[in-house]
């Protein structure tokens, strides 16, 4: 286990306070960490800065060769990852293993190739005797922040990106979480040149405003909070950067009468709960049309009561712990407000589970309303709402009421009413009769207050580009 920082190529130990890293399965300290000092935010950013006079130079064929390479020592590392990932995320280790690893070596080959495939979109004479083309250059240092969700992946969809481009990173991981991050920082320094990636560990309160306002950083990639996104972007307002947010969000799941139902509670049973909910696109909102809603809170009901809660080493277990004693209590206090509500029946779950570890239990309420705190708040647990509807338009109107618009479902055997309802949502992505897909192909991001800017895809590389045009007079 790693708990050194990675500042212009070398592991230095944080200069700033020790900061215990809790097992949520237990509660227990894993190990006790130093933060990085202001002192070390400026070197990173420093370093970073430096490094990017010659990465910013190499060609695509050489970061896509190192890019590989690394995607190559994760797999090697594969199992010594995914096993801190669970220790430290409480997340089923089956799941990273078999998930998430393949995921995240497949999101730095994905850009690797994608690096050598960038381009603008014209070139020509537009003015006689002119010759104009269009670039995607790199921006600079990036700031690049991370959640506790996903911390490895949420560290390859930031990096590999804006590796690819040709830029340099200092990359935070949430505080709850930094042990794959400081793990991966060792793989990166032994394959990419000093100061072209620094890792640090650290609160956003003690150091996001010195790294986020650092004049050499030129942009800021946050995936977490609505509140830290609007700090952020107020935070560096003066200093014009440019700014990726990837933030919250309360995915609809809108099912109609012809759809097929066991498809639906199986879905929601694996979409709503994986990585018990905490999860930004968790099929968590569902709107049942009137005509099969009894049967299916009763099937829904049954099936997520059998959801196997437990140790994330077990390999039978399907929802492990919350991330921590305080997100618990978050989560328990939205269940309780709802309760408390006399038109919410509790179908199953409910509470949260005895200690030691901070779980709670699966839960479905039915007959929630529209205008429900849990209907319209995003929860970010092993939560499920199901609203009853009448008709197409009401439920579109009620989808899109939701200060939110990062991913939505659709689910209906009707290949006219799919498509016309995935036409009228807002939100970044619109799954039918599935949810929750990813491939590194496609862009992932939100819209409203789900933020801006394009994970994966070709949209992610380029978002990590400025677009440049240069004009030859003949
Ligand atoms: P958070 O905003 O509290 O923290 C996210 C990161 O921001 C952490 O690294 C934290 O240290 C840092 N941070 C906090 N304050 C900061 C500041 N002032 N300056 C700079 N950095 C600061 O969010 P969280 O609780 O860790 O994550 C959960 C949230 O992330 C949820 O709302 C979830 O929906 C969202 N999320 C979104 C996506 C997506 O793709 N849209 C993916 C995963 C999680």
């Amino acid at each position: 286990m790693h708990d050194t920082l990675l500042i212009d190529g070398k592991s230095v130990t944080g200069a700033g306070k020790p900061t215990p890293v809790i097992n949520p399965a237990n509660g227990a300290t894993i190990i006790t960490i130093n933060e990085a000092s202001l002192e070390q935010v400026d070197a990173a950013v420093l370093a970073a800065d430096a490094a990017f006079e010659t990465w910013g130079q190499t060609t695509p064929k050489t970061r896509a060769a190192l890019l590989s390479q690394l995607a190559d020592a994760i797999e090697r590392h594969g199992e010594e990852l995914a096993r801190l990932e669970s220790l430290n995320c409480g997340k089923p280790y089956h799941c990273v293993i078999n998930d998430e690893i393949p995921a995240v070596a497949d999101v730095f080959r994905f850009f690797a190739g994608a690096s050598r495939c960038l381009g603008g979109s014209a070139a020509g004479e537009y003015l006689e005797g002119h010759t104009s083309m269009i670039r995607r250059d790199p921006i600079g240092v990036i700031a690049s922040i991370a959640p506790w969700n996903y911390p490895l992946m949420m560290a390859a969809w930031k990096l590999a990106p804006a590796l690819a481009a040709g830029n340099c990173v200092v990359f935070k991981p949430a505080e709850q979480t930094p042990l794959t991050a400081l793990f991966l920082a060792r793989l990166m320094a032994d394959i990419l040149p000093a100061g072209v990636v620094n890792v640090l560990f650290g609160t956003g309160a003690e150091m996001g405003d010195a790294l986020t306002g650092h004049e050499r950083v030129r942009m800021v990639s946050l995936t977490g909070s609505i509140a830290t996104g609007a700090h952020i972007l107020s935070h560096t307002a003066g200093g014009i950067k440019k700014t990726h947010m990837e933030l919250g969000g309360k995915a609809p799941v809108i099912v109609f009468d012809d759809a097929d139902i066991s498809e639906v509670v199986d879905g929601v049973r694996t979409f709503g709960f994986y990585n018990a909910g905490q999860d930004c696109t968790a099929a968590c909102r569902l709107y049942v049309q009137r005509g099969v809603y009894d049967a299916l809170v009763d099937a829904l009901g049954k099936s997520v009561a059998t959801i196997k809660t437990g140790d994330p080493a077990d390999a039978a277990t399907e929802l492990g712990p919350l991330i921590t004693a305080a997100h618990l209590q978050r989560v328990s206090g939205f269940v309780e407000r709802a309760r408390a509500l006399p038109h919410i029946r509790v179908v199953t779950g409910g509470a949260p589970l005895d200690g030691p570890g901070f779980y709670f239990a699966a839960t479905v309420l039915a007959d929630a309303r529209q205008e429900d705190e849990i209907v319209q708040r995003e929860v970010f647990g092993p939560v499920v709402t199901v609203t009853v509807f009448d008709d197409e338009a009401q439920v579109i109107r009620w989808a899109n009421a939701s200060p939110y618009g990062l991913a939505s479902s659709v689910w209906t055997r009707d290949i006219g009413r799919a498509h016309r309802v995935s036409a009228r949502l807002q939100y970044g992505c619109t799954w039918v009769n599935t949810h929750f897909m990813l491939v590194s192909e496609m862009p992932h991001g939100g819209q409203k207050l789900s933020g801006f800017g394009k994970d994966l895809s070709m949209y992610g590389l380029e978002d990590y580009t400025a677009v440049r045009h240069v004009m030859i007079r003949h």
